[in-house]
């Protein structure tokens, strides 16, 4: 296959060409066809005679200082600030979107907006910042793919992480280019239909089943989110089939989140969720097997602690995004001595009152 990488200005990486000055792009599972002054369908990748350039190679539109555990990410590095950056677009148009001043508008034809940056400047500021780590977050990673790789090929000289937050509907080739570079994932698991990817999504649930094993494979730390929406995922043996998936496909050490929903962008005539749907989840992502199960945007329902695996003694406790070494010595439970599960677990310190 004749796929460009590694081409300097803002032409687009994971592209190739077609006929009549048409190209493929090769970056996301959509895998767009993308005629001559046309974009592909996340709104940030254009075909400008027959090559394919992307409006996001250095443009930031979101640009934050955050604790690690906001992403959510509760197993690496606990306690830890992560750099957080984010483009416009996204390849995804789901009509709950809690960010969709920043994905939607390129999709609609609009225009890209944001700061240009330099890589090398982003690495400098996390660096400044004391930042542990750069997350590539907001909207969509995929979409701003160079950038990632840009920035993430620096922070990793500098001994910093990389953080991918991301829907999970990348091509393999994105995520095989990205593979040494990233360290950490959240990925969403919307549902467990192929019917609520394509009707409420624009996209399909196998992508990101195969983009999940494959992320395990690649040997990043692995965690996934699901927003609880009422009545369209919530059905208790969808979220059993979900549970058992991650369970028996990426390993009961993988952390779920089950994250509640409130109405925005279009979808306004649902409820937020219920917190008993919430616990419920819970419950079944315990009975699955699944190690660590937590519940988000939400406090007293279940699942804010975090708890040793082998002995069920308490490690980590939260206060939002806030947390605290409650129980753990040298990434070890104290009262046990199993191994806690995660990435950097042995740097955050015991509380001082324990
Ligand atoms: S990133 Fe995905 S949605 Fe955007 S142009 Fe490429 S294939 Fe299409």
């Amino acid at each position: 296959m004749n796929t460009f990488l590694n081409c300097p200005t803002d032409e687009a990486r994971l592209w190739k060409p077609l006929k009549e000055e048409k190209v493929q792009c090769r970056l996301c599972a959509h895998f767009c066809v993308i005629a001559e002054a046309e974009r592909g369908r996340c709104g940030v990748r254009v075909n400008r005679q027959g090559r394919l350039y992307t409006l996001v190679r250095d443009t930031v539109a979101a640009l934050n200082l955050d604790p690690v555990e906001k992403k959510p990410l509760y197993h690496y590095f606990p306690g830890t600030k992560t750099l957080s950056l984010g483009t416009m677009g996204c390849n995804l148009s789901c009509s709950f979107c809690q960010n969709s001043s920043l994905s939607q508008p390129p999709r609609r034809g609009e225009a890209v907006r944001g700061e240009r940056v330099q890589a090398e400047a982003v690495v400098d500021l996390a660096v400044r910042s004391k930042a542990a780590s750069i997350s590539y977050t907001y909207s969509e990673p995929t979409v701003f793919f160079e950038l990632v790789e840009d920035v993430a090929t620096r922070a990793g000289e500098r001994g910093l992480g990389n953080i991918i937050v991301s829907n999970g509907f990348q091509s393999r080739e994105c995520l095989e280019s990205w593979g040494p570079l990233i360290n950490a994932a959240n990925i969403d698991l919307k549902a467990f239909t192929e019917g609520f990817y394509k009707d409420i999504c624009g996209a399909g649930l196998q992508p990101v089943l195969d983009n999940l094993k494959i992320i395990r494979g690649l040997g990043w730390w692995l965690e996934v989110t699901t927003l609880l929406i009422p009545g369209l995922n919530d059905d208790p043996g969808e979220l059993r089939a979900m549970a058992d998936f991650i369970c028996r496909e990426l390993g009961p050490q993988t952390p779920w989140h089950l994250s509640r929903f409130h109405p925005d962008h279009v979808m306004l005539d649902r409820p937020p969720t219920p917190p008993q749907t919430l616990r419920r989840a819970w419950e079944i992502g315990k009975e699955s097997g699944l190690f660590h199960v937590y519940v988000g945007n939400i406090t007293g329902v279940a699942g804010e602690q975090t708890e040793c695996s082998g002995c069920g003694a308490a490690l980590l406790r939260r206060n939002g995004f806030q947390a605290a070494n409650i129980g753990m010595r040298d990434g070890a439970c104290r009262a046990c001595g199993a191994p806690v599960e995660g990435h950097g677990m042995e740097i955050m310190p015991l509380e001082a009152s324990t």
